[in-house]
């Protein structure tokens, strides 16, 4: 989470709209404070501001700032998001300023360690800057490396020191952080969005390595101190645009994307198919398990029952933050999925850490190939769902599943030794997807906004599609929802139903459509609003939500792109940007 960037060049002028829009690009990580930093007639100054970047964009003049510049987007982890707790943070005597992203889990006791220095905020990363004040060291870079060797968790640090004006220093452990060396200057940011239309190749550090970068130097150090060399890696283009192609939000314009990403997931796996997962690698598969958070952990419930149904391999999915705690067994013949758009999802990358560790097989699914997840797993699989800026996943959430879908259907082909055109499923998936019919969503829109809470049931893949509308609906809505499997209402779940309660059924297969119509009455017999969100035509007396019949169980995809819709729209009526909902933030870099 929070987003920072840091930008030295020569032109000033330039610099202002170059480093906030550098840091707009960012904004996905985090929205609750901005801030600059820079050198001003000698002297380390910083502006901040609670909320958005177009806030602070208003109060930073255009001339202000010197050769070097930081800035940051913050999600608050520690303290609350005000002003105080905006970064850049400065020393106590304004030697050092810092951004800082992560979590330093043992701020209170370097905190004591430092006695009377007084604190201006209550956030962990404030002692980073007075740690560095406090440093004896006689050079700079020495210090930050001093200071980090210290620091327990996670960062992604990025420092100006008054006695080094032109320079900038650089940490990494367990958070991103990459540095270009442009045409017109040096830029060190969170994500490599921030490169694209500056130049080609870019630098990547790894854990616990450290950077001092100027005008005419960039050295990279390890923690011992010592000088190493770093090869530059190519920026691969992500296509970033700032622009919503005239959709009035990123979230309703990545929901009519989703047929052009599946095309492309179709393009890319029929001229690459999954060659590293070869009979040799199939047949000693025994069980799979799939890991992720949030939407990921859905898509990788859907997974999971796609490999259960088409391979008859056991396959069973976790929610990584869990996973990880668990203390499971890793064996060496099961297939390990982790499921993360960014690829830097904390938890997800710390199981990833556990399997790797055990010698476990790990295989990546990411909508980020140069991630750190990509560069962890050993098969790394592109869901190609191109950048997805709205913090509800959407498109990428479609991508993940249409990718699981194809592998599960690749490994049945192998065990099977049968060919399966499991392309013409996503084929025609992607032809319905393309139709974008999603007006009759609207009125139910309408109808669920004035509710005070919201309940999706289903059965079997349908009800693992009610916990990602639930789910959504909740990020950018705000409206309280659950999901529960149809036959679990009666066991507590009706309670919560009456006449301000709306309960969403998902009925997509044909033989549970009655069981679900059965469910659906005893919430009408209890004054709840019934929606029906099926591809069959259903009695009068209830609301529908028609979703396009398709052959396959992609048709999961389906709904979720309906009720991903509604949830949009919701958002609209209740005057809320479900591009930016309150409390969340994109990349979950922290735990
Ligand atoms: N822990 C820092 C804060 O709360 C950084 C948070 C983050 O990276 O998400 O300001």
């Amino acid at each position: 989470m929070c987003g920072i960037v840091g930008v030295i060049s020569k032109d000033k002028i330039i610099k202002k709209n170059v480093l906030l829009d550098l840091l707009k690009r960012l904004e996905y990580r985090g929205y609750d404070s901005a801030g600059i930093g820079f050198m001003s007639l000698g002297k380390l100054r910083v502006i901040k501001q609670k909320g958005s970047i177009d806030k602070l964009r208003s109060i930073v003049k255009n001339d202000c700032l010197g050769v070097t510049c930081i800035a940051h987007t913050r999600w608050a982890t520690h303290g609350k998001p005000n002003l105080h707790n905006a970064h850049p943070f400065l020393s106590e005597s304004k030697t050092w300023a810092i951004v800082h992203n992560g979590i330093i889990e043992n701020y209170l006791d370097l905190k004591k360690e430092l006695g009377n220095i007084k604190f201006s905020s209550s956030t962990d990363s404030e002692v980073i800057a007075q740690l560095l004040e406090k440093d004896s060291d006689k050079k700079d870079i020495n210090k930050l490396i001093r200071v980090c060797n210290k620091l327990k968790g996670s960062f992604a640090l990025l420092c100006m020191s008054v006695t080094n004006p032109n320079s900038l220093f650089i940490a990494k452990r367990k958070s991103p952080i990459y540095v270009m060396k442009g045409k017109d200057g040096i830029i060190v940011a969170s994500d490599t969005i921030c490169f694209e239309g500056f130049g080609k190749s870019y630098y990547s550090l790894e854990d616990d390595e450290f950077c001092e970068v100027g005008l005419e130097k960039i050295e990279f150090y390890n923690k011992k101190g010592k000088k190493i060399k770093k090869e530059e890696q190519k920026l691969e283009s992500l296509n970033y645009s700032s622009s919503k192609n005239g959709f009035e939000h990123f979230m309703l314009k990545e929901i009519m994307e989703e047929g052009l990403v599946v095309s492309n997931i179709i393009k890319k796996y029929s001229s690459e198919p999954f060659l590293s997962f070869n009979e040799c690698v199939v047949r000693k598969i025994k069980k799979v398990v799939l890991i992720g958070c949030g939407s990921a952990y859905h898509a990788g419930l859907i997974g999971a029952r796609f490999f259960e149904k088409n391979t008859l391999i056991d396959a069973r999915c976790y929610i990584a933050s869990e996973f990880r705690y668990l203390n499971n067994k890793i064996d060496k013949d099961t297939l390990y999925i982790f499921i993360s758009q960014s690829g830097e999802t904390a938890d997800t990358l710390a199981s990833l850490e556990l399997v790797k560790n055990s010698g476990g097989l790990c295989v990546g699914v990411t909508n980020v190939m140069h991630s750190t997840l990509a560069k962890m797993v050993d098969i790394v699989l592109d869901v190609c769902a191109g950048v997805e800026v709205a913090v509800a996943s959407t498109k990428a959430y479609i991508a993940q599943v249409v990718v699981l879908y194809m592998l599960s259907k690749h490994i049945e082909g192998i065990l099977k030794s049968k060919s399966i055109n499991f392309l013409k499923d996503v084929e025609e998936l992607r032809l319905t997807l393309q139709k974008n019919e999603i007006n009759n969503v609207d009125k139910v829109a309408s109808l669920i906004s004035k509710k005070q809470s919201v309940i999706f049931i289903g059965r079997d893949l349908d009800y693992y599609s009610s916990l990602e509308a639930s789910l959504k609906l909740k990020e950018v809505s705000y409206i309280s929802s659950f999901a529960c499997p149809s036959g679990e209402l009666k066991h507590g779940y009706l309670a919560q139903v009456d006449n301000t309660t709306c309960v969403v059924v998902i009925a997509t297969k044909i033989d549970l459509l009655d069981k679900n119509l059965n469910n659906a009455s005893e919430v009408d017999a209890r004054d709840g609003k019934i929606i029906i969100c099926s591809p069959f035509k259903i009695e009068d007396k209830y609301t529908q939500i028609k979703v396009e019949n398709i052959t396959s169980d992609l048709i999961c995809c389906l709904v979720a792109r309906k009720l991903q819709y509604l949830a949009y729209q919701t958002s609209i009526i209740k005057g809320i940007n479900p591009d930016k909902p309150r409390n969340l933030a994109k990349s979950v870099t922290v735990e």
